[in-house]
C-alpha cells in the first residue's frame, strides 16, 4: 500500500480505484486516482473532484494520512516532471513539483549546486516537500524549505495557476502553502534557492555520547554549530545511560579536504546500493529484544570520537535510502513516527518523555534528536526553535494509544507541538492547541478553496478545514 508504481498509474484522463496509506502504512482508505502531467491537467482534474474532494499526493512519504482522502479524486503529482532549470547568475533552481528530491540533488551535483535542507530521504516530490515545509539536520542554521523558495505555481480549484512568491502580492497564500499540507492548492512547480559545493562529499565528526545529559550538553556547545548536525540516540538503554548515542556534526567538504583517491572526480555522486527489505515481517520481529541488540551493536560499531572523515553526500543525508522499502519490517499493522519539538528551555519535558517512551520498553530504532533554529511564516509549519525527536514505534504496540496521548499533553504544558507530516493518531483539540495560527491560515485557505474541494484525511481527523 505504497504510492502506485508509475507504470500501474492511467495515463491521464482516466482514474484508478486505489487503496492508499502514508508510509507508516496504518489506515488505508480508498479513492480514485489520477495522474496529471501538467498544470493545465491538474486544473482539469481538480474541475472533476466530487463531493468527496481532492488532493494532491507526492511520494507518500508522510508517515500518517497527509496525502490521501477517502472517497475522494487523488492527484498523483509524480509525473508533474520535465527539464531542471539552473541559473547560477541568481543561484536558484526551477523544477516541476513532481521532481524528487534526490533526482534534482543528482542534478545539481554534477553542476557543483546544492539543495538548501534535505530530508532524511531523497524520496519526496518537490511538491510533498514544501507541503510540509521540510527540514533537515541543518535547521539550527538555514530554517526549512520555506526559507528558499523563491517562488511556487499554486493551481487552486478555480483553474488558475497562480504565481506565488514569500513577499508582496500572494505572499499569504504563499505562506499558507508552505507546511499547508496540500490544503491550499496543487503546486506545479517550485523555484528554490541552491548553493555552490566543491564536492559530493561531506566532512563529518563523531562522537559517542554515554547519556542524554551528555548528549544535550554536546548538542548545546557553541563549537557545534556546524552547518548540519544531528543524533542518533538510543532509547532501550536503561538508566543513566538511557539518551546515550551517536552525534555527528558536518559541512560540506572542500577539495583539500578530500584524500587524494577522492579529488579526481570530487563531484561524483554515490547515491549508494539499493537494497530491497523483504516483501513481509514476521509480526513480532521488532521487539524490546531483538531492536536494543541492534542498537547496542549500532552504538558499539560508532567511533568514540572521530575527526574530519570524508563521508558520501548520500551516505550522510539519506542513509535509510538504501533499504528499499524498510517500512515493511513493522509487519502488516505498519509503524507510528512519533515527531515533536519543545522549545529550549524545556529539556526536563524532552527527558521526561524519552525515559517515558523507554520505560514502556518500545522497541524504537535508534531516535533522532535534533535543535531546531528560525521558523518560517507559514502558520502551519512545523519547526520552532527547540529540541525535535522523531522516534519510529510499532502501530501495534500495547498501550501505545493511551502512551502517546499522555505524552501530547505533557509536550503541550510545555510549549511543544506534533509534525502534521508523521502524524497518524493526535486528537483534533490538541493540534488545534498546540498550532495558535490555524484560525488565521484557515482563512487564507479558505479564500483560496471557497468550495472547499481541498480535503484530506488528515484534515477531516484534525478538523483542519
Ligand atoms: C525515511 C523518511 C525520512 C524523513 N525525514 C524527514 C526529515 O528529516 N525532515 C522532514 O521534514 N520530513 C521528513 N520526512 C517526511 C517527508 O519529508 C514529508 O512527509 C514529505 O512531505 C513527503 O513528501 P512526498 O512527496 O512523499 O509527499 P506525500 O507524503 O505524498 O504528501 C505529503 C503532503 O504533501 C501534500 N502534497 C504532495 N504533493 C503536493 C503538491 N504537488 N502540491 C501540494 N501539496 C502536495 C500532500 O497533500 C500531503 O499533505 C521523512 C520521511 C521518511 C519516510
Amino acid at each position: 500500500m505504497s504510492p502506485p508504481p508509475p507504470d500501474r498509474a492511467p495515463a491521464h484522463g482516466g482514474t484508478r480505484p486505489a487503496l492508499l496509506t502514508g508510509w507508516g502504512r496504518t489506515a488505508p482508505t480508498a479513492a480514485r486516482v489520477a495522474r496529471p502531467r501538467t498544470a493545465e491537467q491538474v486544473a482539469e482534474a481538480l474541475s472533476r473532484a466530487g463531493a468527496r474532494g481532492a488532493l494532491a499526493r507526492g511520494l507518500g512519504r508522510s508517515y500518517g494520512d497527509a496525502a490521501q482522502a477517502a472517497g475522494g479524486l487523488v492527484l498523483d503529482c509524480t509525473a508533474l516532471t520535465g527539464p531542471i532549470r539552473l541559473d547560477t547568475a541568481r543561484g536558484e533552481a526551477t523544477a516541476p513539483a513532481g521532481t524528487t528530491l534526490g533526482g534534482l540533488v543528482a542534478h545539481l551535483l554534477r553542476h557543483g549546486y546544492f539543495v538548501p535542507v534535505a530530508p532524511g530521504t531523497g524520496q519526496v516530490t518537490l511538491g510533498g516537500a514544501v507541503a510540509a515545509d521540510v527540514h533537515g539536520k541543518n535547521h539550527h542554521a538555514d530554517s526549512s524549505i520555506g526559507a528558499h523558495v523563491r517562488a511556487l505555481t499554486l493551481v487552486t480549484p478555480d483553474g488558475s495557476a497562480r504565481a506565488l512568491g514569500p513577499e508582496g502580492d500572494g505572499s499569504e497564500l504563499f505562506w499558507a502553502t508552505v507546511g499547508g499540507m496540500g490544503l491550499t492548492g496543487v503546486v506545479t512547480e517550485v523555484t528554490l534557492a541552491v548553493f555552490p559545493v566543491e564536492t559530493a562529499y561531506m566532512r563529518v565528526d563523531t562522537d559517542r555520547t554515554a547519556g542524554l545529559d551528555a548528549t544535550l550538553e554536546l548538542m548545546s556547545r557553541p563549537a557545534s554549530d556546524r552547518r548540519y548536525s544531528v543524533c542518533w540516540v538510543d532509547l532501550l538503554a536503561a538508566g543513566g545511560a538511557m539518551g546515550r548515542g551517536v552525534f555527528t556534526r558536518a559541512d560540506h567538504a572542500r577539495i583539500g579536504d578530500l584524500p587524494s583517491t577522492l579529488r579526481r572526480e570530487p563531484l561524483r555522486h554515490r547515491p549508494g546500493t539499493v537494497l530491497a527489505a523483504p516483501p513481509w515481517a514476521p509480526p513480532g520481529l521488532l521487539n524490546r529484544w531483538t531492536v536494543g541488540a541492534f542498537n547496542a551493536a549500532y552504538l558499539r560499531a560508532a567511533p568514540r570520537r572521530r575527526r574530519g572523515e570524508a563521508q558520501p553526500l548520500a551516505g550522510f543525508f539519506h542513509p535509510l535510502d538504501a533499504v528499499r522499502g524498510w517500512n515493511r519490517m513493522y509487519g502488516p499493522r505498519g509503524l507510528v513516527q512519533y515527531q515533536f519539538v519543545v522549545p529550549f528551555g524545556a529539556e526536563g519535558t524532552l527527558a521526561a518523555v524519552m525515559e517515558r517512551l523507554s520505560r514502556a520498553g518500545a522497541p524504537s530504532f535508534l531516535a533522532v534528536l535534533k535543535r531546531m533554529g528560525e521558523p518560517t511564516p507559514g502558520p502551519l509549519s512545523f519547526p520552532r526553535p527547540g529540541w525535535t525527536l522523531a522516534v519510529d514505534l510499532p502501530a501495534d504496540l500495547p498501550g501505545l494509544g493511551r502512551l502517546l496521548d499522555a505524552l501530547d499533553e505533557r509536550l503541550l504544558e510545555a510549549g511543544g507541538r506534533l509534525y502534521l507530516a508523521k502524524d497518524s493518531r493526535a486528537r483534533a483539540e490538541t493540534v488545534h492547541a498546540m498550532y495558535p495560527e490555524l484560525p488565521a491560515w484557515r482563512r487564507v485557505r479558505d479564500r483560496a478553496d471557497p468550495g472547499g474541494v481541498l480535503v484530506s484525511d488528515l484534515a477531516r481527523r484534525l478538523r483542519l478545514v
